[in-house]
């Protein structure tokens, strides 16, 4: 069932045939990707489509999903997560057409080939986590220290003020 994504689409194409792409990317073919997390291998679930939104733009629409291995900022052990990007991406075939895109839309230039993987590559990273952390995180805090310590201080500014 996991059949591997083109490199290249022709969205436009995509978009007559009414079609949706499903496949798989490899991790190694994201070297960016690979780069920020752990994980020697892994594959990422995709799916795309080309529609048409109600505003009458054109939209890429895609889902992506991978497992990786981050690393948890607060006990610094390995974090397995699955990492899932959403995007909707306007699509427009050339670049004046950019001055109707509104602001708060995502848009893309391209006339015939759009080359995938970046795209998808991209989407992900800007999917991940801020501070990776397990929800159920086991380390504890270190301030289990004994009072003494911790009056420390406070004795010596006792021993001040005399
Ligand atoms: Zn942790």
């Amino acid at each position: 069932m996991s059949n591997s994504l083109p490199l290249i689409i022709d969205p436009w194409l995509l978009y007559r045939h009414n079609d949706a792409l499903v496949g798989t990317l490899l991790l190694s073919q994201m070297p960016n990707l690979k780069s920020v997390q752990n994980k020697e291998q892994s594959t990422a679930n995709v799916r795309v489509a080309v529609k048409q939104r109600e505003d009458g733009h054109t939209v890429i629409i895609g889902k992506a999903e991978i497992e990786l291995e981050l690393e948890c900022q607060r006990c610094l052990q390995p974090l397995i997560e699955v990492i899932e990007a959403k995007f909707e991406l306007v699509l427009v075939k050339y670049e004046q057409q950019l001055s109707s895109v509104s602001d708060g839309d995502d848009a893309i230039v391209c006339e015939d080939n759009l080359e995938l993987v970046p795209l998808i590559e991209q989407e992900l990273i800007l999917s991940l986590p801020m501070i990776a952390k397990h929800s159920n995180c086991q380390a504890m805090y270190e301030n289990a220290e004994d009072d003494a310590d911790r009056q420390h201080p406070f004795a010596n500014l006792k021993d001040l003020l005399n």
